[in-house]
């Protein structure tokens, strides 16, 4: 067990030291703790050893041990004479200074004495304390090991020790207690001189303890429960990573975490010695357990990170770039400089290298007499400041694919190198170091959104860093259908699959959707589900209704009443169509210059809606995008002017303008900014009284994804309404009405296991439910007849259609299942039923609204 500087600064952080220990000897185990120094002795020792004047060194000298006479007092015990003895040995060593060619070594004396102190402190008290506490040299344990590439310096400051397991210093130890404290930072050399161990030192410290002992677990007990899938002071949201392995946890450590020293994971490796990071304040959170993880683990991003202050050095060739020898006389300068390489990009006339201020003391004068002789070699170019963002996940290469959305947000940037390790576990983009700090909270919601950060799985991610630290999370609302369950297992035993909708949870988002003040008028977009009972009920709370085809208008005549207020807005529909909805109370929607132009006589003296194309699209899936020119809707901005006037040439009032950019935003301030646009165009026409700003609201579907924020999007509509009060504002949600509402039954009709692939086959498939499929969107699934187990075995979870592409999800990890359980699919209330085919000659599934 691990602890730093804070945990042993005062009584009462030993006295939460004794108990950790004390619960962990109640394991039956043997206890070793390695301490650092007292929180500041390091700092204040490092100084001493730098201080020239012996006055002044024997006052810091003074001023330690002052220190730890106050803690022996905070702790009631007596000052121990191991600590006595060391204040005077640290006493001499300030008076009387390094001898000549001995700086070094007295330094590393020096700094060595924080560790001796404050364990031989905790030695006393944990024993005061009914726990009986062995002290152990460190430098009895740990040998340094003088490699060929390590100067003096190194060799005395930042040492590196062997650690394979040890059996006599096991049996040693045994003989001696039960609970043992050691120094952490510190070693012995070969010349019996007392070496440090460097950045990281306590950690890798305890590292090598737990390589040398075998130790059943390494516990590195700090103030954060462990790593996080991003750093948590940008990405509040950011999951707590419960399993990784080695390499991951090391790939995570190296490019940006800090709660661990990247040097400390690779002596436990090949011992498979599990470490695990806990927080000393929260000792019953599970933070993160990073050992020998089995392969069996769901594919997944496990983070993102990035790095500032990178600089990258690009060489462009001058014709030699075939020769032989030419990339080996390129990077002597590196070597000769003195700087190392992280990564590395290449083309035919063009290598592209990073220098990680990590790695290289570096300063601008090296890199520019770096530049200066690789000038004669190559066209030289240094680009910085740089910002390194690594996504790291086992198996990155087979995730590509998810990746998409994210990939598109580096597509806006520029990215000057990109790499992928060839260990498979990161990608890393080096882009302007400015654009990082607002790119990477946007990336970590793309990387959860598009399901390749797998927050579903609770075996390797934890609680958000908020929902742990922060205050007030914005938890995700558990579904409704926990607390129905005997009910839908009772309807699920009637008929299967079946859709079951819950109509208050409709109400509820109907009455959310009130407490947006701007707008006029909200539309139901009757697509996403247009069960009759749905319709009515809707139609009841003061919605109007959306359709954009004759049999919805008809669907919305038969299931609501004729005052209802209703709009049209179809897309390449026929001529007919429109004579059909003009001869109702429906508002038209033209979306091209086609209708009017070609059959200007059908919209004569009618007033109708124009719906354009602002130029881009949003939403959760290229396929649901609904804007930009590689989408078929509405009418492009250039077109305005013919479409005014083939408008005026009929007697056509252009009286309201219209904008619907996609499905599944969960930014506010998009519909903000539509408004604007909108504003902008209706003054340019005259006629215009009202702006339909689409609909398109988001519904959070993974785990840790945050909702749509209705308090902000009433601001925002606020804001842009109180700018141009003079328009009505009309919205035309669908998704966010009915998609929590919703879940599909299914009952188990067989399993089987392909090599590791287990599969779950349900009566429900992708004839029911075509989202998987269509939009890779995620589906929450679970056993509903055994809800309360805990999930053991990762399943494919597919449906009796003969298509490949028929599965409902990916990787679920649920509770062993048998023949003839209930499987409930969530939020499939939208783009459910309604998009049901026949295909295979299936049935469709049973609807059914429940109150
Ligand atoms: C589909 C559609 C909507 C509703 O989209 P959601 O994402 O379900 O909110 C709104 N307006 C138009 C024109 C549509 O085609």
């Amino acid at each position: 067990m691990k602890f730093g500087g804070t945990s042993v600064a005062t009584a009462e952080r030993w006295q939460t030291i004794g108990k950790l220990a004390a619960s962990r000897r109640a394991e039956g185990v043997r206890v070793l703790v390695v301490v650092s120094a007292l929180a500041g002795v390091t700092d204040a020792l490092k100084a001493l050893s730098a201080e020239m004047d012996g006055g002044k060194r024997k006052h810091a000298a003074a001023a330690i041990a002052e220190r730890h006479h106050a803690l022996a007092i905070d702790m009631g015990i007596e000052l121990p004479a191991r600590v006595a003895e060391r204040l005077e040995s640290l006493a001499h060593l300030a008076a009387d200074g390094p001898a000549a060619g001995q700086e070094l070594a007295w330094q590393a004396q020096v700094q060595a004495h924080g560790e001796l102190l404050s364990s031989a402190m905790g030695a006393a008290f944990l024993s005061a304390q009914h726990l009986p506490t062995t002290w152990v040299d460190s430098r009895d344990c740990l040998k340094a090991v003088a490699l060929p590439n390590q100067n003096e310096r190194t060799r005395l400051l930042s040492a590196m020790v062997e650690a394979t397991p040890d059996a006599a210093l096991q049996a040693r130890l045994a003989g001696q207690g039960e609970v043992f404290i050691a120094q952490g930072f510190i070693a012995r050399d070969d010349a019996e001189r007392t070496v440090l161990l460097g950045r990281g030192g306590s950690d890798t410290s305890a590292a090598y303890f737990g390589a040398l002992l075998k130790a059943a677990r390494v516990e590195i007990w700090t103030d954060v429960a462990g790593m996080f899938s991003a750093n948590p002071r940008q990405v509040p949201g950011a999951r707590l990573l419960k399993r990784l392995d080695y390499l991951e946890a090391q790939e995570i450590a190296s490019t940006g975490a800090k709660v661990l020293h990247p040097r400390c994971l690779s002596p436990l490796r090949e011992p498979r010695v599990p470490l695990l990071i806990k927080d000393t304040n929260r000792p019953e959170l599970d933070g993160t357990e990073i050992g020998p993880h089995l392969r069996e683990a769901v594919t997944s991003v496990k983070a993102i990170s990035t790095r500032k202050g990178i600089t990258l050095v690009s060489m462009e060739s001058v014709g030699m770039w075939q020769q032989v020898g030419f990339l080996s006389d390129v990077f002597n300068q590196f070597t000769k400089h003195g700087l190392s390489v992280d990564l590395i990009g290449s083309a035919e006339t063009n290598v592209t290298v990073s220098l990680d201020p990590t790695e290289n003391l570096l300063d601008s004068d090296a890199v520019a007499a770096l530049a200066a002789d690789l000038a004669k070699v190559c066209r030289v170019k240094v680009i910085a400041p740089c910002a390194a963002v690594t996504l790291v996940g086992r198996g990155m290469r087979s995730m590509l694919h998810e990746l998409s959305s994210v990939l598109a947000e580096f597509g806006q940037l520029r990215v000057h190198l990109i790499s992928q390790s060839s260990n498979n576990l990161n990608l890393t983009f080096v882009v302007d170091e400015d654009v990082v700090d607002e790119l990477l909270p946007r990336l970590h919601e793309l990387l959860l959104r598009s399901g390749s950060l797998r927050s579903d799985d609770d075996v390797q991610f934890g609680p958000t860093w908020q929902a742990l630290y922060g205050r007030g999370e914005a938890q995700m609302v558990p579904g409704w259908w926990r607390g129905e369950r005997q009910r839908l297992m009772n309807l699920a035993a009637e008929r299967s699959p079946r859709y079951v909708y819950h109509l208050p949870t409709i109400l509820e988002r109907a009455r959310s959707l009130k407490t947006l003040d701007a707008v006029d008028q909200c539309y139901y977009a009757v697509k996403a589900n247009t069960h009759p009972q749905i319709l009515k009920a809707l139609a009841a709370e003061g919605l109007g209704l959306e359709s954009v085809s004759p049999g919805e208008l008809q669907a919305i005549d038969q299931a609501v009443p004729a005052d209802t207020p209703r709009l049209f807005t179809p897309n390449f529909a026929r001529r007919e169509d429109y004579v059909t909805a003009l001869a109702t109370s429906a508002s038209v929607t033209l979306d091209a210059l086609h209708p009017i132009e070609q059959w200007g006589e059908v919209f004569a003296g009618h007033a109708i809606m124009l719906r354009v194309d602002l130029g881009r699209g949003l939403g959760h899936h290229e396929k649901v995008r609904t804007g930009g020119s590689s989408s078929k809707f509405g009418l492009p901005i250039e077109h305005l002017g013919r479409f005014i006037e083939c408008a005026e040439r009929h007697n056509v009032r252009i009286k309201g303008l219209h904008a619907h950019l996609g499905s599944g935003i969960l930014d506010a301030a998009h519909w903000g900014e539509v408004y604007g646009q909108l504003a902008a165009l209706a003054d340019r026409i005259g006629s215009v009284e009202i702006l339909n700003i689409g609909g398109g609201l988001g519904v959070p579907s993974h785990p840790g994804e945050q909702p749509l924020d209705m308090i902000e999007l009433n601001r925002v509509l606020s804001e842009v309404k109180a700018t141009y009060p003079q328009y009505k504002l009309w919205m035309e949600p669908g998704r966010y009405l009915v998609a929590e509402s919703g879940v599909l039954l299914s009952r188990v009709t067989q399993l089987k296991a392909k090599g590791e692939v287990r599969y779950l086959g349900t009566d429900a498939g992708m004839h029911n439910l075509i989202r998987p499929a269509l939009y890779d969107a995620w589906h929450e699934i679970v056993n509903l007849s055994r809800l309360d187990d805990a999930g053991t075995t990762l399943y494919q979870v597919v449906g009796p259609i003969c298509e490949s592409g028929d599965v409902l999800g990916n990787d679920r990890r649920l509770p062993e299942t048998h023949e003839g359980d209930v499987m409930l699919i969530a939020q499939a209330g939208a783009y459910g039923a309604v998009m049901a085919s026949h295909y295979n000659l299936r049935d469709a599934a049973d609807e059914i609204v429940i109150e």
